[in-house]
């Protein structure tokens, strides 16, 4: 069928160049795309059983002008970000410039100033629009499947959607005292920024892990789970109909949150720059150094998670309740494409979204959240591509307070 442009080559572009290559009457030819060429060589050599025709390259994807030049010599269909949010209007750019679609799983964020917005892609609709060409935004689990879940939701079993609790949950355990399941920086950048959650048309603030509840989660058991602000909120509360209140929860064990503040007491989680010995240092890029990488757990990691969303709203005029979540084992995800959970659930959905593009079932011109796109075909796609979905008309509830 086509060809697709994976950039990145960490944890989550691993996952994406499997299940990309596993797809192969749709993905012939792939080309994996990174800062480090070595990182996507080994990710080539790791896949076995493809027919796809696999190629690497070298790009620094912060220069649009680099993409441009490797879009035009592989010619792609498809671009899929899965490097880094610092690389997103580049590689937008870049695709502009060529005439090809865009797929990322994280929105943009300047280097400097951590902002979980989208302002910045969204002001690129019209460009994309004119061109032609489809940006989905957001295509990994949480933003991703969460969207997808929201607009399954509304297209099928509710007239309004007034509350949705997204829930987060990891039951994995790796073995070290503490480690960061995907890139530390934008994992830590996220629990230290003071949570938000959208109720009533206007935003509301906490102080970070301010907010706290404990839920019963499938196939984890009972966890402590945190209100943090998540990028998808922004865009859901503007998708969703009738939409009063959006929270996201994400789980942390008591372990994980005393090292946190540790950390953090100590200035090891800022992101302002320091002189150390003549030389200018982020503590946060520098813990990041230190810590185990993300890519190195997932041999080590047992457990599952469970990621969903609880939709409270009306059907017919009747309250109607609706709770749609995946399991996901990190030693399964780890044996088919040698990642652990976190990647797979990001990089599993990244594919499909790309696929949708590639085959034009999906095909909207502009820049789009997930969410805005027809749910069926990416939910099947899901229950075939390694995240099977369940679901309950009858969950047991987040409490509001
Ligand atoms: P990693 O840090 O493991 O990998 C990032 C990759 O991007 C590395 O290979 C890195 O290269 C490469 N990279 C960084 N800067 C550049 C650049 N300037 N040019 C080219 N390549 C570059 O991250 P993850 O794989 O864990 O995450 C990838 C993305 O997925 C992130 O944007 C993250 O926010 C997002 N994500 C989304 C989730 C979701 O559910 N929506 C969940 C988890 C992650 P090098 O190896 O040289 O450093």
């Amino acid at each position: 069928m086509g060809k697709v442009l994976i950039i990145g080559a960490g944890g989550v572009a691993s996952v994406v160049a499997h299940k990309c290559a596993q797809n192969d009457t749709v993905f012939t030819e792939i080309c994996i795309a990174s800062r480090t060429k070595s990182k996507c060589d080994a990710i080539k050599d790791s896949i076995k059983n493809s027919k796809s025709v696999i190629t690497t390259a070298q790009v620094d994807a912060d220069v649009a002008e680099n993409v441009v030049k490797l879009i035009q010599e592989f010619g792609p269909k498809v671009v899929i970000n899965v490097a880094l949010p610092y690389q997103d209007l580049s590689i937008m750019d870049a695709c502009l410039a060529t005439g090809v679609h865009y797929v990322d799983t994280a929105n943009y964020e300047p280097p400097d100033v951590p902002k979980f917005e989208y302002k910045w892609q969204w002001a690129y609709r019209e460009k994309f629009e004119k061109a032609g060409l489809t940006a989905l935004l957001g295509s990994g689990f949480d933003p991703g499947v969460t969207g997808v879940f929201s607009a399954y939701a509304q297209k099928h079993y509710f007239d309004e959607i007034e509350y949705i609790d997204i829930l987060d949950a990891n039951g994995g355990d790796h073995g070290y005292p503490f480690a960061t399941n995907f890139n530390p920086e934008i994992n830590i950048r996220e629990i230290t920024a003071n949570g938000r959650y959208f109720k009533d048309g206007a935003w509301v603030e906490t102080q970070p892990l301010e907010m706290k509840r404990t839920y019963d989660f499938d196939q984890i058991g009972e966890k402590d789970m945190y209100l943090l602000y998540h990028e998808e909120l922004e865009s859901l509360a503007q998708n969703i109909r009738g939409i009063k209140q959006i929270r996201f929860w994400m789980t942390f064990s008591q372990k994980y949150i005393t090292h946190l503040t540790v950390l953090q007491n100590v200035g090891m989680t800022s992101i302002e720059p320091i002189n150390f010995k003549g030389q200018m240092i982020q503590p946060l890029q520098f813990l990041k150094a230190v810590l185990p990488d993300p890519a190195s757990l997932g041999p080590r990691t047992k457990g599952k998670t469970n990621i969903g969303c609880i939709y409270r709203g009306k059907k017919d005029g009747q309250p109607k309740t609706y709770y749609v979540y995946n399991v996901c084992d990190h030693q399964e995800a780890f044996a088919e494409v040698g990642s652990q959970a976190i990647s797979y659930t990001t990089g599993v959905p990244a594919m499909i979204g790309a696929k949708l593009i590639m085959t034009d079932v999906w095909n909207m011109p502009g820049v789009h959240n997930i969410e805005e796109f027809d749910p069926d075909p990416f939910m099947a796609e899901l229950n075939t591509q390694g995240l099977p979905w369940q679901e309950s008309f009858d969950p047991q509830l987040v409490s509001e307070a």
